[in-house]
């Protein structure tokens, strides 16, 4: 069975500040940590590898930091991992972002199944992993939240608001993953050492050159959308007391407030 797992490496949401004049993520001195759905997508992938065996293969798009990712990747457990970094990817949307990883998932060839994350904590779109099966021409299965793998197909269990479903696809598929899946494996001793090895192999590095990919349709130039503004909402905290005779002329006051602010 072959794996593809896209990776994203994300800001800690936890440490994360916003630069109040420009509206922009302030990075700097701000850890990095892999999108937490990716690394239910990747313990997905490497417990059908235990047991079904064949192999792993992550890719992440971003900048040479996101090797860090990477390497946890590997210490994880995986069996190759690739970075897809290039100028020339800068100020992609979600739609150039998927261009470009789909174009490294054709150059790794053979699939079985690819897994992302639901979501990327940071951009928050949840529309990559769509795309991706979109451009690839691969059936998705979007919120997965239990995953039987076979030779030929897989059986999924997709979590929505409104109840479960169980649904079967043959392979090749996209899945995407929730953090309801699984609990994410920590890295191995062995893997650690491995991974991080100042002797360990170089991560390779894809570029623009390496893919087979229509330049128009990445970076800033080929992103339909535009990020028109960015701002942290501020935030008023307003309460009203209601004064009345008793709880019945209480709510009553406060049914009449609602309905004028057409809230019922
Ligand atoms: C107009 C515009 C300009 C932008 N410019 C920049 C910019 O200059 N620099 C920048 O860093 N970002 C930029 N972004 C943000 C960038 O488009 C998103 O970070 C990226 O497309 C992923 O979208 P998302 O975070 O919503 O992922 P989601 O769709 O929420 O992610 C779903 C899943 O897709 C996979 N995935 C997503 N992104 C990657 C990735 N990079 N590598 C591997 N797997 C991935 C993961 O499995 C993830 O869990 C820009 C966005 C817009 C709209």
């Amino acid at each position: 069975m072959n794996i593809i797992v896209c990776l994203k490496q994300v800001p800690d949401t936890n440490e994360v500040r916003i630069n109040q004049e420009t509206g922009t993520l302030i990075r700097d001195g701000v850890p990095s940590i892999i999108n937490p759905d990716d690394k239910n997508a990747l313990e997905a992938a490497l417990a059908i590898k235990d047991e079904k065996g064949g192999k792993v293969t992550v890719i992440s798009m971003g900048p040479p930091q996101a090797k860090e990712a990477l390497k946890e990747a590997l210490a994880m457990g995986a069996d190759e991992v690739v970075l897809v970094s290039d100028r020339a990817f800068g100020g992609s949307d979600t739609w150039a972002t998927a261009t470009v990883l789909a174009a490294a998932i054709e150059k790794v060839g053979e699939y079985d199944i690819i897994l992302c994350g639901r979501q990327a904590i940071d951009g928050d779109t949840a529309q990559v992993g769509p795309e991706i099966a979109e451009f690839l021409n691969v059936p998705q299965i979007t919120y997965a939240k239990e995953i039987k793998a076979s030779e030929d197909k897989v059986t999924v269990t997709r979590f929505t608001e409104t109840g479960d479903y169980v649904i079967e696809s043959k392979l090749p598929v996209l899945l995407t993953a929730i953090k309801e899946l699984n609990v994410p494996r920590y890295p191995s001793v062995k893997g650690i050492f491995q991974a991080y090895a100042p002797d360990a192999p170089e991560i390779p590095v894809w570029s623009i050159n390496d893919l087979v990919i229509d330049p128009t349709q990445i970076g800033l130039k080929g992103s339909p959308t535009n990020v028109y503004k960015s701002f942290v909402p501020t935030k008023s905290k307003t309460a009203e007391i209601i004064d009345g005779l008793n709880g019945k002329e209480k709510a009553a006051i406060l049914v009449n407030k609602l309905a004028d602010l057409k809230l019922i």
